[in-house]
């Protein structure tokens, strides 16, 4: 049985004084929902807020990114390592706000998710189409070919209680959402490509729904087969609608 998780993708947003109001909001209000696993993915700089004010929660904290080398000579990356030392529990690989515009590869992500793995951090590894993928009909086709990235590379035992999100690009920041019935196809989907390669991590890997989940229609999208939790972008940084999702979740 798969705990459902939701996560809140906060971008580049926040600030000391924001982030503690928000933070110490969501001990308050959602410290007693035990059901559902909770975790806020926030800018490198306040992990070590995160940590402060979180510590003593059952919400958890992690990173939007990560560096694809342990350490040296990269000027601007964060490791893996430095991630763990502030407490991160999750990091967030393969955004497509990242893909397209710092250009990360395939490969790449793939490097993240095993150097994540390496470090005790659990990757939220998100897939999704464009727009025209999706009209063209090769929608299936875009995500088989993202997911193999790190199926071929991973083998099951990476896998192993990972977490997958899949996130259309054109449902990301535009108020556009997957219809439920879109979300569930493209949820099973998911589970079937990884069961066919690595069948032992098919039943744990937990795939979360991303793009403009809101308070409205979290409890919906969020109920539908094989929807293991959200990824949550906007929603995320308003206490209120976060504590909602959380609790339709
Ligand atoms: C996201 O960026 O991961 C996201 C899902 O954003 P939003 O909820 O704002 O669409």
């Amino acid at each position: 049985m798969r705990r459902k998780l939701v996560v809140g993708n906060w971008k580049m947003n926040g600030s000391l004084d924001q982030n503690r109001l928000l933070l110490e909001a969501l001990v308050r209000h959602l410290d007693e929902v035990k059901q559902v696993d909770i975790a806020v993915c926030l800018p490198y700089p306040y992990l070590f807020q995160a940590q402060a004010i979180l510590a003593a929660s059952d919400i958890a904290w992690g990173a939007q990114n990560v560096a694809t080398h342990e350490g040296g000579a990269y000027t601007g990356e964060v490791s893996a390592a430095m991630l763990k030392e502030f407490g991160s529990t999750y990091v967030i690989v393969g955004h497509s706000e990242r893909n397209g515009a710092y250009c990360e590869s395939d490969a790449d992500v793939a490097s993240k998710f095993a150097i994540a793995k390496q470090h005790g951090i659990t990757p939220i590894f998100c897939v999704g189409e464009t727009l025209q993928e999706r009209e063209s009909g090769v929608m299936e086709y875009a995500i088989a070919n993202q997911l193999d990235a790190i199926l071929s590379v991973s083998g099951g035992a990476l896998l192993d209680q990972t977490v997958i999100a899949y996130e259309p690009v054109w449902a990301i920041g535009t108020n556009k959402t997957a219809t439920p019935e879109q979300v569930r196809a493209a949820h099973s989907f998911i589970r079937e490509r990884i069961a066919a390669l690595h069948p032992g991590a098919a039943e744990s890997v937990r795939i979360l729904y991303g793009g403009s989940v809101n308070p409205r229609n979290a409890s919906q999208l969020l109920s539908m087969p094989d929807v293991d939790g959200g990824l949550i972008g906007r929603c995320a940084l308003d206490a209120d609608d976060f504590e909602r999702i959380c609790r339709a979740a």
